[in-house]
């Protein structure tokens, strides 16, 4: 499976969490900006620089410092990013994308192994997985999806102590499409918008 890989020979996915740092600048315009660089066609996400430059010291083992786990709690789903809850799962937009339409789906339950997973919670979240696979199909018509779990620090968890899936949508090109300026070309989608989109698809 193709995955997406950022700059400085980052593995697929890691270390891509939404982030248990500051969240204050949530909901601030986003810009995408993908390059090209050598043989190898690269996701660029400079703003994961935030997430990848924060300090990691402070392992999110507990429910207390797990942002996931303040997100199941909370109240503020929009505040939190939490687009969607099922009795089991909840599915929480990634503060530090690497691609519009970047989602994390997980369990509720603050479980850091995959067989701690129950078979209802392992039903419940393929059943979302596939829920939300629509929804961006739907909403943001991609060519592809890269869906994945890191299990552990070393295979890229950023927040190893809560279980998340990630769902990645991707375009065609979306790594090597260098034509409007020299050999680089910019989008973006607000954290804002794309919450709206999904609550607005999930409803109808
Ligand atoms: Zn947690």
């Amino acid at each position: 499976m193709p995955l997406p890989v950022i700059g400085q020979g980052r593995p697929s996915f890691s270390p891509g969490e939404n982030g248990s740092g500051d969240r204050g600048s949530k909901f601030r315009p986003r810009t995408v900006l993908f390059t090209r660089r050598g043989a190898v066609d690269r996701l660029w996400a400079p703003w994961r620089l935030a997430y990848i430059t924060a300090p990691k010291d402070k392992p999110a083992a507990t429910g207390d410092d797990c942002f996931i786990c303040r997100g199941v709690a909370g109240t503020e789903d929009r505040a939190n990013l939490v687009v969607h809850r099922t009795e089991l799962s909840v599915v929480i937009l990634n503060l530090f994308p690497y691609n519009n339409g970047h989602l994390l789906v997980t369990p509720r339950a603050h479980k850091a192994r995959f067989d701690e997973l129950t078979p209802d919670e392992l039903v419940d979240i393929q059943l979302t997985l596939g829920k939300m696979i629509g929804a961006l199909e739907r909403r943001m018509k991609p060519d592809g999806f890269n869906v994945g779990l890191n299990l552990g620090r070393a295979a890229g968890a950023g927040v190893p102590g809560h279980l998340h899936w990630h769902i990645v949508p991707r375009w065609v090109g979306d790594s090597n499409f260098m034509t409007a300026v020299s050999d680089m070309r910019v989008l973006s989608q607000s954290l804002e918008a794309l919450y709206d989109l999904l609550v607005e698809e999930l409803r109808s």
